[in-house]
């Protein structure tokens, strides 16, 4: 990481250090091209001074006073007459700070959110505010992510027992695709129709899911995830245990006789396993 951002094609005039450091630039070029047109300009209309805030330096902000200047466009059919030259290495059109900066303070969001990366960077002499953090957040470039084969699908709530909205991950590299405002069967199968690729689907034991499913992704297998499997399992022991000794007297005979101790792999009285598995199964 250099002090000073790229200034190859400017021209450094001044520099000055109070509190802060503030370096004074202007563009190296006589000429200009036309953000509208692209030709080539040299007849300056004005001049006005941007500026521009910077990465800190030792701590200390660092600004860059930028002399830009506004060019008339030569070219007679081009709607924009006069334009302001532009530094895309160095920022963009009406923004505050340099790319770099800019970089700095999205990594600060990802990390942090906006209300901790903006309280964190204020201690730091990062200025930017917790909207503006969230805004670069929002602005970043999703990345790019394979057709998704096997899915994972489960509600989660924008407000605690109020509004509750989707969240569907791809269960081959564990990572969240999309989420979704609500867990309508109308919004679920709508996104499962734009994704003919998936073809297992986990889900929990909701109707609702299993209709949109079912309605968008017909040719995916349905399946329970682990957390329901053994809820299910749970459940169904304790409605067998519920019903008292009667049928399953067997069972438990044999467990209490042979103490676990039994070397016979399959039979229900060789281990506890085996024996709730028995129960489960004459359930
Ligand atoms: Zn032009």
């Amino acid at each position: 990481m250099t002090i000073l951002p790229d200034l190859s094609d400017l021209i450094i005039e001044q520099v000055s250090v109070t509190n802060g450091v503030t370096v004074t630039v202007r563009a190296a070029s006589p000429t200009a091209c036309c953000p509208c047109c692209g030709t080539i300009c040299q007849r300056v209309h004005s001049h006005y001074t941007r500026m521009l805030r910077d990465l800190p330096a030792s701590g200390r902000p660092v600004h860059l006073k930028v002399d830009v200047r506004r060019f008339f466009c030569q070219e007679s059919t081009c709607r924009r007459k006069i334009f302001a030259e532009r530094f895309p290495s160095l920022t963009l059109p009406r923004v505050k700070f340099t790319l770099r900066l800019q970089e700095a303070l999205r990594e600060m969001g990802f990390e942090l959110g906006g209300e901790a990366g903006a309280r964190l960077g204020k201690r730091l002499s990062y200025p930017g505010s917790p909207d503006t953090i969230l805004r670069l957040v929002k602005q970043d470039q999703l990345p790019t992510t394979p057709a998704p084969r096997v899915v994972g699908i489960d509600d989660w709530s924008w407000k605690r027992g109020l509004r509750y909205g989707t969240l569907i991950c791809n269960l081959e590299d564990n990572k969240p695709i999309d989420v979704l405002p609500d867990r309508s069967v109308q919004t679920v199968s709508a996104w499962f129709e734009k994704r003919p690729s998936v073809e297992i689907v986990s889900r929990d034991r909701s109707s609702e899911y299993a209709a949109a499913i079912s309605k968008g992704a017909p040719q995916a297998l349905q399946v329970a995830d682990v957390w329901h499997v053994a809820k299910n399992l749970t459940e169904s022991v304790q409605t067998l245990l519920a019903r008292g000794p009667g049928r399953n007297t067997a069972y438990w005979a044999a467990y209490r006789q042979c103490q676990g101790k039994c070397q016979k792999r399959w039979n229900p009285c060789w281990n506890k396993k085996g024996v709730l598995l028995a129960l489960v199964a004459s359930n």
